[in-house]
Parts: structure tokens; C-alpha cells; sequence
């Protein structure tokens, strides 16, 4: 679509390439003040760390750092298996950052308490920090609710990615549900904002282009062979049941 990047890892770089050629530098939620037309870059992990990974080394290659943030609660992925711990420590060798992707919906007896909802972010963000080995200082919210957004929450020590600085004082661009709203090539050349935020979901991207329809097939399709490795390592013999090759 026209002013919009496409999904594939090249129209991401291609992306990294058109902001440093407006001037924009790559930055964090830290030491954005010291950069003169600051981009931060910002991932949620909703559904697999393994393309998080492989996403964080193109960046790195790229020249650039961001921050990742990593959902405890996930239905796809444990962030304590021994795969995921190390997938996010690759993460962190490419020089980039871990933060507490929250979601909510988790919590459905703290709905509106704001204080007990600080309290929850609080505890999670220790539980990440157990799994990467360094303070957990950002967070982000997962499908926030407008009064998580209204609240405005101010957690200490923490940095909320969702602060009336980050989503309102930055312009702030998102490709969610695999659909860039704005034309965001545009708005870049236009260099009409000073600061900018952009969220991408690595899942989305690969070598070749995907619809919506596409990225979900893609997404459930493999699923099965997945979980037939991770059952594999844990069950003896299991070529003998079922062969790997038999799977669609
Ligand atoms: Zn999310």
C-alpha cells in the first residue's frame, strides 16, 4: 500500500534506512533526550520469541538497538523454558533491551485498581528479571484497555511505554493486526515530527510479503511440526508412533 512498508525483513531495513536518511537516530526509552530527532524502536512479543530472535540479529546488523518486550503470561511461548531463556539472551547480546510486555486481561479481580495494577507490573517485572539476569526498567501494555491508557500509570523505577511522553509527546506509529494505519514512509519524509515510536510485531515479517490471511496461515500452519519437536524431547521413540515426515 502506498506510503505504508511492506512485511519482509528487506522493507524493515529498508525502513531503518529512510529514517537515517531524515536524520532520525535510534534510541531508548533512556537516552532519547541526547539524540537531536530521536526514533525509538519498540517490539512486542505477543506470539514467538524464535522470530523475535531472528528479527533482533537483522537490527543488530542493521547498526541499531531497541527494546523488546516479553509477555510472562503467553499462551504460544514459556518465557522459562530453556529455549526462550536462551532466545532472549541472544536477544540482549545483539545489544538490545528486554522489557515487560503486561497484559491485563490477566488480572481480571484488579480491573480500574490502579495501584493493584502497579503492584502486579511490579511483581512480573522481578519474574522477567529472574530469566534475563538484568533489571527490568520498561514495560508495555498488551491490548490496553482505555483506562490502563487513561491512567497513565507511573511505576518506580520503571519507564511505561504507554506515559502520555511516549504515546502522545512522540508520534507514535504501529503496524498491530498486521496493518500500518498511517503511511509511515511518508510521515518520515515529511520529517514534520521531531520524535518518533514505532512498534513492530516481529512475527509479521519474513523474506516475502504477507496479507493478513497469509501471516495467520503462516503463522497456525507450522504449529503442529513445532510441537511434534518439543514432544519428541520428551517422549521416547516418538518417529516410531507418528513420523515427523507424515505431518502436513
Ligand atoms: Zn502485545
Amino acid at each position: 500500500m502506498e506510503g505504508r512498508p511492506g512485511f519482509t525483513w528487506q522493507a524493515y531495513r529498508d525502513l531503518l534506512a529512510l529514517l537515517r536518511a531524515n536524520g532520525y537516530e535510534p534510541a531508548g526509552y533512556d537516552d532519547w533526550q541526547s539524540k537531536a530527532r530521536p526514533v525509538i524502536l519498540r517490539h512486542d512479543i505477543d506470539n514467538s520469541i524464535e522470530k523475535a530472535r531472528i528479527f533482533a540479529r537483522m537490527e543488530q546488523e542493521c547498526g541499531v538497538q531497541s527494546t523488546w518486550f516479553v509477555l510472562l503470561t503467553s499462551d504460544f511461548y514459556n518465557v522459562f523454558s530453556a529455549a526462550s531463556t536462551r532466545g532472549l539472551r541472544d536477544i540482549m547480546a545483539c545489544g538490545h533491551e528486554i522489557g515487560l510486555h503486561f497484559d491485563e486481561v490477566n488480572y481480571p479481580d484488579i480491573v480500574g485498581n490502579v495501584d493493584a495494577i502497579r503492584e502486579k507490573i511490579l511483581q512480573e517485572a522481578d519474574l522477567l528479571q529472574f530469566v534475563t539476569g538484568k533489571p527490568v526498567t520498561k514495560v508495555s501494555m498488551h491490548r490496553p484497555s482505555k483506562d490502563i491508557l487513561a491512567a497513565d500509570l507511573e511505576i518506580p523505577g520503571m519507564v511505561n511505554s504507554y506515559s502520555k511522553l511516549f504515546f502522545h509527546d512522540f508520534k507514535y506509529l504501529s503496524d498491530s493486526r498486521h496493518h500500518w494505519r498511517e503511511p509511515v514512509l511518508d510521515i518520515i519524509k515529511s520529517r514534520q515530527y521531531p520524535r518518533l515510536h514505532i512498534l513492530t510485531h516481529a512475527i509479521g515479517y519474513g523474506p516475502t510479503d504477507t496479507d493478513l490471511e497469509q501471516w495467520a496461515r503462516g503463522f497456525i500452519g507450522p504449529a503442529q511440526v513445532d510441537r511434534w519437536d518439543i514432544l519428541n524431547r520428551n517422549f521416547t521413540d516418538l518417529p516410531s508412533v507418528l513420523p515427523r515426515e507424515s505431518l502436513q
